[in-house]
């Protein structure tokens, strides 16, 4: 089974400026039964952009402009059927208080993979895990961060 894709959802890793982290650090938490991981059956995400910037693929994708049962991520519950999951590493100062830290590289790469994705979707809206859930997540005003980038206004998710 398949669903038009709707949601570029943008997320953080929730971990502190500046520290690594791996794809099997994400599929531990995630993958892992409680109390060690959430005990999901899929990542949250579908690619992850380290602190250099490099994008990362976590789970399988065919990359149409459908989403298969088997491409699901576990980012969002609720529109993880019709979304496209990306993290930065990131998201918490070492207080663990919410805070943008993405490095000039995660910048510009979360901004070449934005524009890349809207230009090969373009009815896609982009949107923060924090429009759909109250939570900080990712630690940034998405929709300011897409108007200063210069994305089309169609392609921004507005929380009503
Ligand atoms: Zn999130």
């Amino acid at each position: 089974m398949s669903k038009q894709l709707k949601y570029l959802i943008i997320h953080c890793t929730a971990t502190p400026d500046g520290r690594k982290v791996t794809s099997d650090d994400i599929r531990r938490w995630h993958l892992s039964p409680q109390p060690e991981g959430r005990g999901w059956s899929r990542v949250g995400y579908t690619d992850m952009i380290h602190l250099d910037g490099r994008v990362e693929r976590l789970a399988p994708n065919n990359e149409d402009d459908q989403v298969d049962s088997w491409e699901i991520t576990n980012g969002a519950a609720g529109v993880n059927g019709v979304s496209r999951h990306i993290v930065y590493v990131g998201g918490i100062d070492r207080f663990m208080r919410p805070k943008d830290t993405r490095t000039i590289s995660q910048f510009n790469a979360l901004k070449k993979y934005v524009r890349d994705f809207v230009k090969r979707f373009p009815f896609v809206k982009v949107a923060g895990h924090n429009q759909f859930y109250t939570k900080s997540c990712p630690s940034f005003n998405v929709p300011l961060w897409l108007r200063q980038i210069g994305l089309n206004e169609k392609n921004i998710y507005e929380t009503k």
